[in-house]
């Protein structure tokens, strides 16, 4: 592929959109192209930079005093009529407020917390038609589809006699790692169970969260962490998650 195409690319990329095949080809091309990957690093390092907190100030109450007393002065000292000097003066002002409003204004831009980058891979799984890589209701057939794919092996279970019928599984991308999909049904609703290595060996308690109408059930278990999202309600998906955590 060609550099030209790449470049309408690397942007979805280092947002995060592209799909996992798409992100591979793309990977692929800057493993072998240096024009390109020093293009991305220098978007990496502008994120990076922007990000950094000394970038963001608040202006000193000081300064409007500082504003106000020197614009007061050079009023003075070129002896404008009256009404003129409170123009200067009222600009002056206006301008230090507006300096004080951007100050406020401007804030660090909020990152997306790990939950909606999570509804809205959900979200793209369903819409792309991207939803499995491996089809297949049966676990021994889609663990070792995972094998050499992820730096780890996930967990692989079929729940049907429970009924919540495994599907299949994917791979996706995760807060910049691979993660590993598995795909469950509960009657017409499919479940996005997302699995990935954990800091740590512990365990968690189920937790449940809500965005932008999909639920999330969450929990750690035997050092991996479960992320299960779907638009089947809460009660069931706890149940779902519970077949994991007895
Ligand atoms: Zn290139």
């Amino acid at each position: 592929m060609d550099c030209t195409l790449h470049r309408h690319l690397l942007e979805a990329y280092l947002d995060g959109e592209l799909g996992f095949e798409r992100t591979l080809e793309v990977e692929a091309h800057l493993a072998s192209c240096r024009v390109c990957s020093s293009e991305v690093q220098s978007w990496k390092d502008i994120r990076v930079a922007m990000q950094d907190s000394n970038l963001y100030h608040r202006a000193p109450v000081q300064l409007e005093e500082k504003l106000r007393a020197r614009l007061s002065q050079e009023n003075r000292s070129k002896r404008m009529p009256w009404f003129e000097s409170w123009i200067w003066a009222g600009g002056g002002a206006a301008f230090a407020t507006a300096l004080l409003l951007i100050s406020f204004v401007i804030t660090r831009p909020a990152a997306p917390s790990p939950a909606q980058d999570i509804v809205t891979s959900h979200i793209r799984s369903l819409m792309a038609d991207h939803l499995m890589d491996v089809v297949s209701t049966d676990q021994h057939t889609v663990k070792p589809w995972f094998d050499g794919k992820l730096d780890f092996a996930p967990p692989v279970q079929d729940f049907t006699s429970d009924g919540y019928p495994l599907a299949g599984g994917r791979l996706d991308y995760l807060e910049n790692r691979k993660v590993a999909v598995l795909i469950y049904h509960r009657a017409l609703h499919i479940i996005n169970l997302y699995v990935w290595p954990a800091q740590d060996n512990g365990s968690s308690t189920v937790r449940a969260q809500t965005v932008q109408g999909y639920n999330i059930i969450s929990w750690k278990k035997n050092g991996f962490e479960f992320r299960a999202v779907s638009d089947l309600n809460t009660a069931e998906l706890r149940d779902f998650a519970l077949l994991f955590t007895p």
